[in-house]
């Protein structure tokens, strides 16, 4: 049997939104946890591809590290993007905490040449904690990023995504899941109410 992570829904359409998604949903009452332990959590680095293959291998040998650690993180990005979706605006106080984070990364990054120009990338080697750096920088690519107003939570299930339809409109994290589900409450309560 394929562990849960292994197939893990990735809909957030960004590294960091999928990371923020690894709770069954948002809204209260359906907020089931899915990264309980490392195991789970190296489950999830292979499935949103944070490491090439070998790497993932190689890391996925390490020591376990600390799982309440990879969930601070999760939670301080949820909160920073959940603020900014409902009021427009980043709070100071999760920014600071973002910073904070940020400053542990910056040490083992180094700009790189890319065909599409210099990247910020991260020093080779393994380290438990690396594909949390990957997932601190592309949150920090997507904040720098003119994309950012498009980051919504899904009226369904709060599950975060990067809305990249021409018109903007996407409502859902995943018109089959949630699309649908929210389309036959509607229908149910419109039926109810004659
Ligand atoms: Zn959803």
């Amino acid at each position: 049997m394929k562990h849960p992570l292994d197939i893990i829904a990735l809909d957030g359409g960004w590294l960091c939104l999928d990371f923020i998604n690894t709770v069954s949903g948002r809204i209260p009452g359906m907020g089931n946890e899915y990264l309980n332990t490392w195991t789970d959590f190296i489950h999830w680095v292979r499935r949103a591809g944070v490491l090439p293959e070998p790497e993932w291998i190689a890391w996925s040998l390490l020591p376990a590290g600390n799982i309440d650690e990879v969930r601070t993180l999760r939670e301080a990005l949820y909160a920073l993007f959940e603020h900014l979706i409902r009021t427009g605006s980043i709070h100071p106080k999760d920014l600071d905490v973002f910073n904070s984070f940020l400053h542990e990364v910056y040490p083992h990054t180094r700009l790189r040449s890319t065909a599409d120009g210099l990247r910020r990338g991260i020093d080779p080697g393994p380290h438990p904690e690396k594909p949390l750096w990957f997932i601190a920088l592309s949150a920090e690519t997507l904040l720098l990023s003119d994309r950012l107003p498009r980051v919504k939570a899904c009226d369904n299930c709060g599950w975060l995504f990067l809305d990249t339809s021409k018109n903007g409109a996407r409502r859902w994290c995943n018109m089959q899941t949630c699309g649908s589900q929210t389309k036959a409450k509607a229908y149910y309560h419109r039926k109810k109410n004659n």
